[in-house]
Formats: structure tokens, C-alpha cells, sequence
């Protein structure tokens, strides 16, 4: 029987072990795809650890991922094997829930998450459902492509839905992962963007990105030097550091939006009394749809926006997991699997 490689998590909490599994075939409305790369997301732990309610284990992490059709299954028309394609975060949706029937497929009560809900990308091979693929643009290698898939789609949807117009003053805070690629997007997207992090080091990489501005939040206050710069209409919070985060706020222009994607447990610390007046808003924003992904990667490919990507081979999942959570990586890592 053929067999496929794969690094699954056995129980919470224990190292990625190597495993050979049969190939499955799709099901109705899955494909199977072989994967040639799959970024490492810090919602990685989140698998690893045992801290998602309702995971079955052993599971296979990976929700950045680029690969080729291989088989489809009964019903699926509109892929074709040897396509390229790409899975997300967003794994699929049922399409007759409430949120699906209002068109909100990510917010889908019975939603499914690739890498945690099913199978995911530290493998050769993993079986998706059909609603879940990206079409990937030929011009993109599949490192390359790979964090666009959970880091990019997530900062450039929500920079875009953010409400904010070209020329408005858009902060980006933190310079890592999510941070790196929000630079990019901001600028490409024509905002007066302006990067926020900690150290006068970063100053140069800021600019090198694409940032009109650096401001250094060891320096002094950053949310003083915003309001002097106009105020800003977002700030786009990526660094999941909710007191450098809250500590922003008041940067924010009249009808500003600290927009936050970055996964931090902490509480927020906002007077009410600072919302009022500005109308301000505090938002969340969780990725998007397969769909959103598609044109993330077209934009990307189009304007330039690139993840810079340490790689990996995949025999040595734990060691690039270890690097992603050393927070020392620039700025992505990158599982190469073919
Ligand atoms: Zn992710
Ligand atoms: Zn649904």
C-alpha cells in the first residue's frame, strides 16, 4: 500500500513525530493535494499543546499550505490535478448554517480549521475540502507562497477592510511575522504607513519594508508622536503584546480603529472615556476566505510583497518549530517538504 510522510503531533504537549501513513483517497468534495511547502504559524501551539478545545489527536499541524491537486474526489469540478493550489486557516465551511447562509463562511458554525480540525501540511500529502482551496498564481514559488496563506491573507484582508483610504495614516505595530508583511501591505496599499516597534535598531528594516516612518516605542511615547503626525486612522496591532498595544490607543485620529490580529490572552487596558470622544474603535480580525487568500497571493505576486522565510526540510519539523517559537526568526519559517 502507498504510504505518505507525515510530522503529527501524538498527544498534547509531546514532540512532532515522523510517521508513514497509507495515501487516502478524497472523499466526496475533498482533494488530496501533495504539498511542496507549509509555513509554521504560532497558532502551530495551539495543536502542539493541546490548548483548541475538541482536537482529536494524533494530529498533523499546518495551515499554510501550497501544493498541487493530485487526486479529486467524487463530485469536484472545478479543480483539476496538477493545479496549484493553497489552504489557509479557513479549512472549509458547511454552507447552511446561519453564517454561511448570510454569506460569512469564516465565521461558519460548524467551520473547519486545516491543521487542526483535519490533517494538516507537516506532510507530504493531506486531503482538503474542495471549498478550502486557493488557486495559486504560477509566478509564485512555494516557500514563497506559503505564509501568505495564514500571516498574509490576515494582514492585507484586514488592512483592506479596515476602512482606511489611500493616504490615511496607518501605524504598523511590531516588526515580526505578521508585522513584517503588514509594512509591506500598507505601503503597496497606499497608505501613509508608519511602522511601530521597540529599539532604534529597527529603524532601517522599517524603512527597508516600505514604512514612510519609524517610531520607537523605547523612545518615547509613540501615541504622542502619531498625534503630531495627524493621528492615525488604523493601527494595525500584530506584536501580541496587549500593553503596547492599549498604550497606542490614544495615536489614534478622530473614527481611528486599533485593529488588533495579534493573538495575545492578556486584557487590554482602554478607559471608556478614551473611546467616546474620537469615536474610536477596538476590532478584531481573524484571516479570511480561501478566496481572500487567492487575492492575497495575486497581490502579492503583483506589487512586490514578499515573506522573508527561514526554510526548513520537513524531517526537521521540530527544529523549525523550536525556531518560530524562539521568536528569533526573520521572519517566517518555512517548511520545504518537496
Ligand atoms: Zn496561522
Ligand atoms: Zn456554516
Amino acid at each position: 500500500m502507498a504510504t505518505t510522510r507525515a510530522f503529527e503531533v501524538p498527544k498534547p504537549g509531546a514532540p512532532f513525530t515522523g510517521v508513514d501513513r497509507p495515501l487516502r483517497a478524497p472523499g466526496p468534495g475533498q482533494v488530496r493535494i501533495a504539498v511542496e511547502a507549509c509555513g509554521i504559524c504560532h497558532s502551530d501551539a495551539f495543536v502542539r499543546e493541546g490548548h483548541w478545545p475538541g482536537l482529536a489527536y494524533p494530529r498533523v499541524p499546518g495551515h499554510e499550505v501550497v501544493g498541487r491537486v493530485e487526486a479529486l474526489g467524487p463530485g469536484v469540478t472545478d479543480w483539476r490535478e496538477g493545479q496549484r493550489v493553497g489552504v489557509g486557516w479557513h479549512g472549509g465551511h458547511c454552507g447552511t448554517c446561519e453564517a454561511c447562509r448570510a454569506g460569512d463562511f469564516l465565521q461558519c458554525a460548524r467551520g473547519l480549521v486545516c491543521g487542526f480540525t483535519y490533517d494538516g501540511g507537516y506532510a507530504e500529502h493531506l486531503v482538503a475540502p474542495q471549498e478550502a482551496l486557493a488557486a495559486v498564481p504560477d509566478g509564485l514559488d512555494p516557500v514563497a507562497a506559503a505564509p501568505l496563506l495564514c500571516a498574509g491573507v490576515t494582514t492585507f484582508n484586514s488592512l483592506r477592510n479596515s476602512g482606511a483610504r489611500a493616504g490615511d495614516l496607518v501605524a504598523v505595530q511590531g516588526i515580526g511575522g505578521l508585522g513584517h508583511l503588514g509594512i509591506q501591505y500598507a505601503r503597496q496599499l497606499g497608505f501613509r504607513t508608519v511602522a511601530v516597534s521597540r529599539g532604534a535598531d529597527k529603524r532601517a528594516l522599517a524603512l527597508e519594508l516600505g514604512a514612510h516612518e519609524y517610531l520607537d516605542q523605547e523612545a518615547g511615547d509613540a501615541a504622542q508622536a502619531l498625534q503630531a503626525l495627524g493621528g492615525a486612522r488604523v493601527i494595525l496591532a500584530t506584536a501580541p503584546n496587549a500593553q503596547l498595544m492599549s498604550a497606542l490607543v490614544p495615536g489614534l485620529g478622530r473614527n481611528g480603529t486599533l485593529l488588533v490580529i495579534g493573538a495575545s490572552a492578556d486584557p487590554l487596558q482602554v478607559a471608556p472615556a478614551q473611546l467616546i470622544g474620537r469615536r474610536l474603535r477596538i476590532q478584531g480580525w481573524p484571516s479570511g476566505t480561501p478566496k481572500d487568500s487567492e487575492e492575497t497571493l495575486a497581490f502579492s505576486l503583483r506589487s512586490g510583497v514578499a515573506s522573508r522565510n527561514e526554510v526548513f526540510p520537513l524531517a526537521q519539523a521540530n527544529e523549525a518549530y523550536a525556531r518560530m517559537l524562539s521568536g528569533a526568526a526573520r521572519f517566517r519559517v518555512v517548511l520545504k517538504v518537496r
